[in-house]
């Protein structure tokens, strides 16, 4: 197993390096190492493969948003919904996730997000890893991974707008709006831009989130450590597998059953087939 040559950061890997404001408890080193450390090995990579019934709703309320704006007469015919559904070949999901996408659609339909809008980048939710942004300064070298589902402005031009599509009752973490804006400043560089969260269920948009340029360089700071404390993590663990406990230490508990690992996990404390419900988190977001 190669580790990667540079280090690398994404919001995914920093939400798993990090807990979020509130989700001390829970948090788990150790899903870090099943997901960074061994995701090739073949029960790990067969467990990383499910998509759980909100992760199916989320990729396919993505693609379903883009269909929409990749043919835009769509958004004015009574049958639109129906015929994205047939792009969106939701015929072949559970009653469930065709149920929640199909209500999805009909929101969208009724109030697209994007209009009015210019867009700039909207993607279709499922083309895998961005290509990554080298970020190479004095004290630190790293490549950022950041997916934006969508950059637009408005009619004016002027603000950049990067806005990052959720379902359910995923909360919004701002670290995931800050990767954005770091990645927003070396692909568009010099222009202004903020970032937001819109659910695509509920119809509801986060406030917008901007940052300055002191903000900007400790937020590269902070992610070039986590980058490194990541890559070390990797070494540590190729040079000596059988430390994988104490390198990416469990922090077992009742959250255990909602884990995606439970069941080749040898700290869980429940062994479990369940699906898990925790907030959907892009694999290269
Ligand atoms: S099953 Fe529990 S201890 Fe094991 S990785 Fe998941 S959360 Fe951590």
């Amino acid at each position: 197993m190669t580790i990667p040559d540079r280090p690398f950061v994404s919001y995914h890997l920093w939400s798993l390096v990090a807990p979020a404001t509130g989700q001390e408890r829970w948090h788990c080193q150790m899903r870090r190492g099943f997901v960074k450390a061994r995701q090739h090995e073949p029960q790990v990579k067969a467990l990383l493969a499910k998509a759980t019934a909100p992760q199916r709703i989320g990729i396919l309320a993505q693609k379903g948003v883009y269909e929409f704006h990749h043919h835009t007469h769509l958004l004015n015919q009574s049958d639109g919904v129906e015929k994205v559904a047939k792009l969106l070949q939701l015929s072949h999901s559970s009653d469930e996730v065709q149920q929640r996408v199909l209500q999805i659609l009909q929101k969208y339909h009724n109030a697209p997000l994007l209009s009015d809008k210019h867009i700039i980048q909207l993607t279709p939710g499922d083309e895998g890893f961005p290509k990554p942004i080298l970020i190479d300064q004095d004290d630190y070298c790293f490549r950022l991974y950041a997916a934006m589902d969508c950059v637009f402005t408005d009619s004016d031009h002027r603000i950049l707008h990067i806005v990052d599509f959720k379902t359910g009752k995923a909360t919004f973490d701002q670290r995931q709006a800050l990767v954005y804006l770091l990645a927003a400043h070396y692909l568009y560089p010099g222009r202004e831009a903020v970032a937001s969260f819109y659910n695509l269920e509920l119809c509801k948009k986060s406030d917008l989130i901007s940052i300055n340029n002191t903000e900007l360089e400790s937020l590269e700071f902070e992610l070039a450590n986590v980058a490194q404390k990541h890559q070390q993590d990797l070494q540590k663990y190729h040079q000596e597998t059988s430390d994988f406990s104490k390198i990416f230490p469990p922090n077992p508990g009742s959250h255990c059953r909602f884990c995606p690992f439970n069941s080749i996990c040898d700290f869980s404390e429940i062994k479990s087939s369940l699906p898990h419900p925790l907030p959907i988190l892009k694999v290269n977001g």
